[in-house]
């Protein structure tokens, strides 16, 4: 590939912007640019209804979403989670003064791992912020399991996990709340964006007030909240986004599945299994770069980018190697074995709606030229 064909691991979906030009207009002409107005509503009904959900809250961006979900709940003390993620997902905790305990993932899904978690819990903890990884549902049962039993909440950050269903519907219906980013680089974006999955209309008004400073009236301020609304020109893209979503979605299907097809049997590079029962959004393409593979993962890592093919290390370094998490005693690499196997071997590939299907034979040449 040429230089003027560089292909990076993902593009933002955006649509012809003469499509985006009445939703300006009708911005200009209203003068409502935000506080709520009638876009941000109408993109909180919209997305209740294409993800099967009932109550969502939108924020300015998923981690300030984090954030106030953990203060919706008073989390404090200590919280488990996972050290195999974008580094938002530790800091939110930190930004609440609370400690992050990690716990190891699950070698199949890179998930949490259930069956680790119940040896961290202390009387300091309060709940667990689960990832769904790369949009793979984690063991929701299991984990809500242990959460009943030692009377914790759960949040996850489902940054990922955009329109994911299992057989019984959205997987954001799980825990007690989800958090969604809808950043540049998600599947869904509105430049920047995220939101909060709430389970019923009391949580999302208490929500909705954190997310206003915590003003009632004019005169009542009731909570130390923060300034976390989506603007009216970020909802109006979202709203137009919204429309392009399936098409979007097929196109990411056909993708990950010559990817599939390409790489299956080859030497050294192993994929994540298909999630089955579960309808995935293809956010994401990881591959494993095994020690049989002729050269290492970050060798693969150059050549591609020497070829004009950027993937990305989601996630190297884990979070807990990072100088602000590397002195908990959970952040050891002896307690978390099989993330710290992981992150030397991932390798995260191009996939996006414009990806052509040329440039994606390039990509699958360029791994296969051993
Ligand atoms: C993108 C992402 C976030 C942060 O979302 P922003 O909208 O960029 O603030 C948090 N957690 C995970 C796992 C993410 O991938």
């Amino acid at each position: 590939m040429n230089e003027k064909n560089n292909v990076f691991v993902t593009q933002p979906l955006l649509p012809p912007l003469e499509e985006f030009i009445p939703y300006l207009q009708k911005i200009w002409d209203n003068k409502i640019l935000t506080n709520c107005g009638p876009f941000h509503q109408q993109l909180e009904s919209a997305l209740c209804e294409y993800l099967g959900l009932e109550h969502i809250a939108l924020f300015t961006n998923g981690t300030i979403a984090l954030v106030t979900a953990l203060q919706a709940l008073r989390i404090t003390g200590e919280v488990i989670t996972t050290p195999y993620s974008f580094v938002a997902t530790a800091h939110s905790l930190l930004w609440n003064g609370i400690k992050p305990v990690f716990v190891d993932i699950d070698p199949r899904t890179f998930n949490l791992d259930p069956a680790k978690i119940e040896a961290a819990i202390t009387p300091q903890t309060t709940a667990i912020v689960p990832v769904h990884c790369y949009g793979h549902p984690c063991d929701v049962e299991a984990i809500q399991k242990i959460a009943n039993n030692y009377n914790l909440k759960i949040i996850y950050d489902a940054a990922h996990a955009f329109g994911v269903k299992d057989t019984r519907g959205s997987i954001l219906r799980h825990g007690d709340l989800s958090v969604l980013s809808f950043h540049a680089t998600k599947v869904f974006n509105t430049f920047e964006g995220g939101a909060i999955v709430c389970p019923n209309a009391q949580i999302k008004h208490h929500i909705d007030n954190l997310k206003n400073f915590g003003i009632v009236d004019e005169v009542t301020v009731v909570a130390p909240g923060i300034n976390g609304k989506m603007s009216e020109i970020n909802a109006a893209f979202g709203l137009l986004q919204l429309q392009h979503m399936d098409r979007a979605w097929a196109r990411r299907k056909e993708i990950d599945t010559l990817y599939r097809e390409q790489l299956a049997g080859l030497r050294g590079i192993q994929c994540l299994p298909d999630t089955g029962e579960i309808m995935p959004n293809y956010s994401y393409f990881p591959i494993l770069v095994q020690s049989e593979y002729p050269i290492a993962r970050d060798d693969l890592y150059q050549k591609l980018k020497d070829e004009g093919i950027y993937s990305r290390r989601y996630f190297y370094p884990l979070i807990s190697d990072f100088p602000m998490y590397r002195g908990l005693a959970s952040a050891q690499r002896s307690n978390l074995p099989v993330a710290s196997d992981v992150t030397t071997k991932v390798l995260c590939l191009p996939i996006y709606p414009a990806l052509s299907h040329q440039e994606q034979l390039c990509i699958i040449k360029s791994i296969r030229e051993f």
